[in-house]
């Protein structure tokens, strides 16, 4: 029942997320006007506001001028949904869940702003890096520095990784990385970037294969960052551990820094 509870507090969170998400890199007020139809400007009534299930009611389609509504708002809506019922069950029921909760609010505005403009805006990033920076003042990470290690640490090589590519990786994606390495340390954030970088890879060859993308289609890296940091974040240990005894050993990677 409390899980329930909580995919609906998700499906609502994530319904404002996708609006954050569009709004602020446009430098639109995210409280005024209310949702809107982006094609007929038509305002949304409260029962057509209803996450998912107005979306299936409506059958994808505005009601005045019947133009589709883009897939990503219910896919926004759901992905919050399961996040905030998965955190609580992998991280249980302490301190910590605040940070999850908070870290994967932020993957998925970032994410969503990335695939629609392919920025990652920072009006999004530093109010995060902000709260998350407070979090760890009191509930910080053991030892306490591996967040400055792992922020300070994940920002330079991915900063390094920027100018190697010239500039493929963006400074959103550098910047976005201080913060996740701000809340979840060294190691894990190595395992973040890794992940992410195989997660992109992956959907790069596929789509080539496929032929859905060509050589020069900018693909937006960020929702890839924000899988790579999730399942990072919360089954970390156990592929670290899996890892160990390997040349991708990241116990012995953390050990030359810390
Ligand atoms: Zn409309």
């Amino acid at each position: 029942m409390l899980l329930l509870l909580l995919f609906i507090v998700g499906l609502v969170f994530g319904s404002f997320y996708h609006l954050i998400a569009l709004r602020v890199p446009k430098g639109e007020s995210i409280l005024f006007p209310g949702s809107h139809c982006p094609e007929c400007g038509h305002r949304l009534k409260s029962h057509e506001l209803i996450p998912l299930f107005s979306f299936a009611m409506q059958q994808g389609k505005c009601r005045h001028c019947f133009s589709s509504i883009p897939l990503t708002s219910p896919a926004a809506e759901l992905s919050t949904g399961i996040l905030f019922v998965i955190s609580p069950l992998i991280v249980g029921w302490k301190p910590e869940l605040f940070l999850a909760l908070t870290l994967a609010s932020m993957l998925i505005i970032i994410s969503f702003s990335d695939l629609e403009y392919m920025i990652i805006p920072n009006k999004i990033l530093i109010p995060f890096f902000l709260l998350i920076f407070f979090f760890r003042i009191f509930v910080p990470l053991t030892p306490w520095w591996n967040s400055l290690t792992g922020s300070v640490f994940c920002f330079a090589l991915l900063y390094i990784i920027n100018l190697a590519s010239n500039g493929k990786i963006g400074m959103g994606d550098v910047k976005l990385f201080a913060v996740i390495g701000l809340a979840t340390g060294l190691k894990t954030t190595l395992l973040s970037f890794y992940l992410s970088a195989l997660f992109g890879s992956v959907f790069a060859v596929l789509g080539l294969l496929s032929g859905s993308l060509n050589k020069k289609t900018a693909v937006p890296f960020a929702p890839f960052i924000a899988l790579g940091t999730l399942v990072s974040y919360f089954w970390g240990e156990s592929i670290i551990t899996l890892y160990e005894g390997t040349l991708f050993n990241i116990n012995q990677i953390e050990g030359m820094f810390l």
